[in-house]
């Protein structure tokens, strides 16, 4: 089944496939407008009537947009939707177990927003950030995967002084960090990187070993609300801080669980790559979600149901 799921992904890539654009993304994918199959799909789900209730803490998996979510919500059994300041949330079971999708929405004050009224409902166990990206480096294809070893806010930084008239050169830059909670000294102060649970990542490793199909890196993610076309910027960001994509939620989720204890690992896969003059592929989107799912059910079966 896999198999053929992935062959089929893999020739809508190459059709779906256009020239190189620097231009490549619209905000209004039509996955995302009211009448869509997908927005349809979502208002027949059954809504949630009371609160959430749950004997285990539920696994939440995240995706910004229809696109990164439809494969996932799908996925449950007996699912329901709960919306809260408008944005979805989706509660179900997966191989027997609570999970919540949450669709986050585009960038990082969405996904923050949406990751921490999802920690207040649902107070999940685990939170797994998933989507699409940009390659950071020429060797990551569309369609491969990054499990990400840690992430960083590549917006989090202090420019060196330079006087009017010298040019806007932001590479001479230092790394500040973003604000998260410091359970020891009780105050917020900023961390310049947030690294994956280790049992989600070992988890997340073993799985990618077990799976030929799926071409999987580890690496950092790279998150702001900026999309790069700049070659030399990413080759610096890549080169500086290691980082293997750019996206726009995992580190404000990252943030957002170190802040309140939640285990947390962003899992992405490469949906376009300017520096190989690959456009975004909207598809890709399916395999990290078919990757993720994969992930869920060996942490469900190792370490929640041990
Ligand atoms: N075609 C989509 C494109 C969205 S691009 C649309 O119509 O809306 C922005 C989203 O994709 C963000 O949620 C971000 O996390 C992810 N993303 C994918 N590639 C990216 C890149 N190269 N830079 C920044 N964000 C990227």
């Amino acid at each position: 089944m896999t198999k053929k799921f992935f062959a089929l992904i893999i020739a809508a890539l190459f059709f779906v496939a256009t020239p190189a654009q620097a231009e490549n993304f619209s905000d209004h994918s039509a996955a995302n407008l009211p009448g869509s199959p997908v927005e349809k799909f979502y208002a027949s789900l059954p809504k949630a009537k009371g609160d959430y209730k749950s004997r285990q803490r539920p696994i939440m998996i995240q995706g910004a947009m229809n696109t990164e979510t439809e494969v996932l919500i799908r996925a449950l059994k007996n699912p329901v939707t709960y919306r809260e300041l408008n944005y979805l949330f989706v509660a179900g079971t997966y191989k027997n177990y609570p999970v919540v999708i949450v669709r986050t929405e585009q960038g990082v004050a969405n996904a923050a927003a949406a990751t921490a009224l999802a920690i207040k409902k649902f107070n999940p166990i685990a939170v797994i950030n998933q989507g699409t990206s940009g390659g950071h480096d020429s060797s990551l294809k569309v369609g491969d995967i990054v499990i990400g070893e840690r992430s960083i806010d590549s917006s989090a930084i202090k420019t060196d002084y330079a006087p009017a008239g010298a040019g806007a050169q932001l590479t001479a830059q230092e790394m500040r960090g973003t604000y998260s909670y410091d359970k020891a000294k009780k105050i917020f102060v900023p961390y310049k990187e947030y690294s994956a649970d280790t049992t989600l990542f070992n988890i997340a490793f073993a799985v990618a070993n077990a799976h030929e199909e799926f071409n999987t890196v580890t690496g950092v993610i790279a998150t702001t609300n900026t999309w790069l076309n700049n070659i030399d910027y990413i080759n610096f960001l890549h080169e500086t801080y290691g980082s293997s994509c750019e996206e726009m939620e995992t580190n404000s989720a990252a943030q957002i669980c170190h802040t309140t204890g939640i285990p947390f690992i962003g899992i992405r896969v490469i949906s376009n790559n300017i520096l190989t003059a690959n456009p975004y592929v909207p598809e890709s989107a399916i395999v990290a979600q078919d990757f993720v799912l994969l992930v869920v059910e060996k942490y469900i079966r190792d370490v929640l149901k041990k």
